[in-house]
């Protein structure tokens, strides 16, 4: 038996905020203390337990990345079979990777925007086919740790991934790119240390990103974590900061993750996690 559990539906308009937050927990419940079920049965409720999953694929892991694993080892012509909204990078961590409706494109270091041919390959990118569930208008100035706290005491559970997408106008997105990483790769920290940083100022586009639950860190990075790509397509990457001036922020639970690890000799060699 399922029971549908809107955990969170509020219509919020203060502060210049206006939402409508509704996200569906499907909660199915065993009935208690029934009698065996049949194999038919069981697989009928496994159905219905996952039926509502949204899914989110990911390539590789996060601990795999900082320690250096940038060899690319899936094509983008697989990843976009597994979702069409999402972030990642590139052989040789060559930029950050945005995907949005399908398109997915590349911000190298010198800041120029690319869009990927389906034969390049990625070290480590995650992606969701994105199905919005809640919508929240803002019109007023919020930062990324603002919006971040903000989303948080929204949200019905911190123990789901979420995809998130924030579309609209901002004072500022500072945003950064990594250059491209020859053998022996160095660990991502030494490379962040050579980013190069992009302060976009009044600039229209999407944050592209997700929410990590607390215990899934290393797999993915905990908390948020946001891409972005101007409307113009001519300036994006990975999101230090923003500062929203008027947005839509659209938000998918996602119950169901899958990790694809990579088949190449560098992970398999790795001793992960990272102390
Ligand atoms: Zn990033």
């Amino acid at each position: 038996m399922k029971c549908r559990v809107p955990s969170v539906a509020l219509l919020l308009i203060a502060a210049g905020v206006s939402a409508y937050v509704s996200i569906d927990l499907a909660v199915a419940q065993q009935p208690g203390g029934a009698g065996t079920q049949s194999d038919r049965g069981s697989r009928a409720k496994a159905r219905e337990l996952t039926r509502d999953a949204n899914i989110l694929f990911q390539f590789s892991t996060l601990d795999a990345l900082t320690q250096g694993i940038y060899e690319g080892a899936l094509t983008f012509d697989e990843l976009a079979r597994r979702g069409s909204f999402g972030l990642g990078t590139f052989d040789s961590l060559d930029g950050e990777m945005v995907a949005l409706n399908g398109t997915f494109y590349q911000i190298r270091s010198d800041g120029t925007v690319w869009r990927v041919a389906p034969n390049a390959t990625t070290p480590f990118a995650a992606v969701t086919e994105f199905r919005p569930e809640a919508r929240i208008e803002i019109h007023t100035s919020m930062t990324m740790s603002e919006v971040s706290a903000f989303l948080d005491r929204q949200l019905p559970s911190l123990n789901y991934f979420y995809a998130v997408k924030i579309h609209g106008r901002f004072q500022e997105v500072l945003a950064r790119s990594v250059p491209k990483q020859v053998p022996p790769f160095p660990p991502l920290g030494n490379v962040v240390a050579q980013q190069s940083r992009f302060p976009l100022r009044h600039s229209e586009g999407t944050l592209v990103g997700f929410r990590t639950p607390q215990f899934e860190a290393g797999i993915n990075a905990a908390g948020y974590h946001f891409h972005y790509i101007a409307d113009d397509e001519r300036a994006g990457g990975h999101a230090l900061d923003f500062e929203i001036a008027d947005a839509v922020i659209e938000i998918s639970m996602l119950r169901e993750h899958t990790t694809l690890l990579p088949a190449t000799e560098s992970f398999g060699a790795a001793t992960l996690p990272i102390e």
